[in-house]
C-alpha cells in the first residue's frame, strides 16, 4: 500500500490511497485545477483515481468534492448526513451511516463516526486487501472516543491530526468564542491530545505517525512534531513522525522495520 497526503490544513486537505492497482482519494478540499496540479506532483492522474470519500462538509474537506468527481467520474462516497451538502449530488454515488465499511475494489474502509462539529463526520481506516496494511486517518475531531481508539488498534501509518497549541490558542488572534470552538469537544485535536492519541496507537509495526491539519496562527510544525515525540519517545513506537503542511505532498511510510527517523514533511 501507498499513501500521501497532498495537502492538509484549513486550507485544503485530499489525500490518496494506494492498494493494488486501486487508487482512492480521502476529501477533495481543492477546486479540479489545483487538485490535478498536486496529483502531478505525486505522478497520479486524476482519472486513475475510483472513489472519493468525503470525511465531512466543512470547505477545507468537501470545496472540490462535486467539480472534482462530476470531470473525472469518481465514485464518491460521503456519510448520510454529509451526502446533502455535496452539490449537484455526485453520481455514481454513495451515501452509508457512519460505522459502515466501505468494500472497495482494492481495500476496505472502516468509518468511525468522530466528535467534530459537522453533520456526520467520519475517520477512515483502510486496510489493502492484497497485503493487509492498515491506514488510519483521523481529521477534525475534537476529542477522542473510545470506539476511534478501538478502531485505530493495529496500524501501519497514522494520519492524525495536530490542530493546535493550547497556549496558543488562548494567546493567539481569536476571539474567546472562537477559540472555545476550537477547544471544545467537538473543534479540533490540540498538539496534547494528539500525543495522546498517538500513544494509545503506539505499537512496533507501526511505521508513521503522519500529524496533519495544523492551525497556521496557533502552532508550528516544530511544536507540534515536539509535543507528539516526546509522548511517543515512551512507547514502543519505533517509527517515522512526519508532519504534513498546506503545500508540498508528503509521502505517507508504510512497512515495518524501519529505522527510527524524524523528520519534516512541511
Ligand atoms: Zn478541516
Ligand atoms: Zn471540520
Amino acid at each position: 500500500m501507498r499513501a500521501w497526503a497532498l495537502g492538509t490544513g484549513s486550507s485544503g486537505n485530499a489525500l490518496v490511497l494506494e492498494a493494488g492497482d486501486g487508487r482512492v482519494l480521502v476529501d477533495a478540499g481543492f477546486a479540479p485545477r489545483e487538485m490535478a496540479r498536486r496529483l502531478r506532483a505525486i505522478d497520479v492522474a486524476p482519472e486513475s483515481i475510483e472513489a472519493l470519500i468525503v470525511t465531512h462538509e466543512h470547505h477545507d474537506h468537501a470545496r472540490g468534492a462535486a467539480a472534482c468527481a462530476a470531470k473525472w467520474q469518481w465514485h464518491t462516497y460521503a456519510s448520510a448526513g454529509t451526502w446533502p451538502s455535496l452539490d449537484p449530488r455526485p453520481r455514481p454515488g454513495t451515501s452509508f451511516v457512519s460505522g459502515a465499511t466501505l468494500d472497495l475494489r482494492t481495500m476496505s474502509v472502516r468509518t468511525v463516526r468522530v466528535a467534530h462539529d459537522a453533520a456526520e463526520p467520519v475517520a477512515l481506516v483502510a486496510t489493502a486487501r492484497d497485503s493487509g496494511e492498515r491506514v488510519g486517518i483521523v481529521y477534525d475531531v475534537g476529542h477522542a472516543t473510545r470506539s476511534l481508539v478501538d478502531a485505530l488498534s493495529r496500524l501501519d501509518a497514522l494520519v492524525l491530526e495536530s490542530n493546535h497549541d493550547e497556549g496558543w490558542l488562548r494567546a493567539g488572534p481569536y476571539p474567546p468564542s472562537v477559540c472555545d470552538r476550537i477547544a471544545g469537544p467537538f473543534g479540533h485535536l490540540s498538539n496534547r491530545a494528539a500525543a495522546d492519541v498517538a500513544v494509545s496507537c503506539a505499537h512496533r509495526g507501526l511505521a508513521s505517525v503522519v500529524l496533519a491539519h495544523l492551525s497556521r496562527r496557533c502552532n508550528s510544525p516544530q511544536l507540534a512534531q515536539t509535543s507528539v515525540r516526546a509522548a511517543l519517545g515512551k512507547t514502543a513506537f519505533r517509527g517515522e513522525l512526519r508532519v504534513s503542511g498546506p503545500d508540498a505532498p508528503v509521502a505517507i511510510p508504510l512497512g515495518v522495520d524501519r529505522p527510527q527517523q524524524f523528520s519534516f514533511g512541511w
